[in-house]
């Protein structure tokens, strides 16, 4: 062994130039490691992977959420849908998703809740891939000590009675994407011949009615849908959903009229919502306070990442959508961890978007928004959407943003 160098000085002088690289780099890199210390590759690769984790630990806070995205197929063509450049026909491997969860488990270090997100495309496109991971995660977990949760977003057409049975099992909270009742959702969510999907969707919520209390729509609202909002909620809670999350649509134009008709209906709901929150009911949004958090950014790169399905590491699935061909401020791969290390810097710390916020004069009001839908509006994840912080501030000054919430 003479003339060999010990495995982890060689590592000490690599470090920083792994630390930046891409793939390709980090193969002959290691290799050459392997080579200069007589440590077979796998030793190496190791060794590699906790060296990364520990600088991650020094840097930055624990990773303790997980969104995995199972497939880029969804069997919908949704008019809105922001993954319509990402969507192909890729599903991700087992492999892949057992090694995500590796990642969180050694990535969330000694925090002891940690939260998955079943994600796609549709994720029952895939739904071998939701059960192994459910079931990889929770083994996981028990044997660390921790809890997990899941949700899955799903369009809902595809819930049988055996996907039911399963989220209800191992207590899956599935939201529908549901934009409201017949007239409404299908302006939008149709599938590939163009046809409406509200009756497709609705016969989903109903079988997971059969198995669970608990029964979530997810609603992105149009400013052609703002005035029916009220009114297809109440109905699809006399139905039995009785948990919504409401959001308008980004990446579209919002006319002043229109943002005005989208706060006048909210509060309308909120109204609604306070004699009926006891249903029981529960709408996102109206239990949140709007006090901003203690940092910029919002948790995507800072406790939250979204795993794509050949296993790179993004901020979030809203943000791997963004850019298929070239992922925007990708974070490195579930074999290697999180080595783009100067991606995470400023994911985390925010100081180009405390900047651009400050350059805009709104820094001491708006903590920078969405990185996606900056992305959608100016082309920069780190560049505040003007428009969001409108929407922003006409809510914090309506009724929604009073103490009685
Ligand atoms: S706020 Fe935007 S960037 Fe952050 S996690 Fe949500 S979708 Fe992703």
């Amino acid at each position: 062994m003479s003339g060999l160098i010990p495995l982890e000085r060689a590592l000490n002088a690599i470090l920083p130039g792994v630390l930046e690289a891409q793939l390709s780099d980090f193969d002959t890199v290691s290799e050459q490691i392997s080579v200069d210390t007589g440590q077979s590759r796998d030793a190496v690769a190791q060794l590699v992977y906790e060296t990364i984790a520990q600088v991650n630990d020094k840097l930055f806070p624990p990773l303790t959420q997980l969104e995995m995205v199972y497939t880029e197929g969804c069997n919908l063509a949704c008019a809105y849908c922001f993954e319509k450049d990402m969507l192909g026909h890729r599903r991700m491997p087992l492999e892949i998703a057992r090694k995500a969860i590796d990642l969180l488990m050694r990535y969330s270090r000694d925090a002891d809740e940690l939260h998955i997100a079943h994600f796609g495309g549709e994720p029952l496109v895939n739904f071998p891939a939701v059960r192994f991971t459910t079931e990889y995660a929770e083994d996981r977990a028990a044997k660390y000590g921790k809890s997990v949760s899941f949700n899955m977003t799903t369009n809902g057409t595809l819930i049988t009675d055996e996907v039911a049975a399963y989220c209800a099992e191992h207590r899956i909270m599935a939201m529908v994407s549901l934009d409201g009742l017949q007239e409404s959702n299908d302006r939008y969510r149709i599938d590939k011949r163009g046809r409406g999907t509200f009756e497709r969707a609705f016969a989903g919520l109903k079988t997971l009615m059969r198995h669970q209390e608990w029964i979530g729509v997810k609603i992105t609202v149009m400013p052609e849908t703002c005035d029916s909002l009220v009114h297809d909620i109440q109905h699809l809670y006399d139905s039995g959903v009785n948990q919504f999350t409401i959001g308008y649509a980004t990446g579209i134009p919002w006319s002043h009229d229109e943002r005005s008709a989208y706060v006048r209906n909210m509060e309308r709901l909120h109204a609604w919502y306070i004699l009926h929150r006891e249903g029981p009911l529960l709408i996102t949004e109206f239990e949140e306070e709007d006090i901003g958090h203690s940092y910029f950014g919002c948790q995507a790169g800072r406790s939250s990442v979204s795993i794509s399905v050949d296993g790179e590491i993004s901020p979030c699935s809203k943000v791997l959508a963004m850019d298929k061909k070239n992922l925007l401020a990708r974070l490195g791969d579930v074999t290697h961890g999180v080595y783009q290390i100067n991606n995470r810097i400023e994911l985390v710390g925010c100081k180009q978007l405390k900047a651009t916020c400050n350059k805009a004069g709104i820094a001491n009001e708006y903590q920078g928004g969405c990185f996606a839908t900056n992305y959608q509006a100016n082309g920069s994840l780190f560049e505040p959407n003007l428009d969001d912080h409108d929407f922003t501030i006409r809510l914090r000054n309506s009724c929604l943003g009073c103490s009685s919430k």
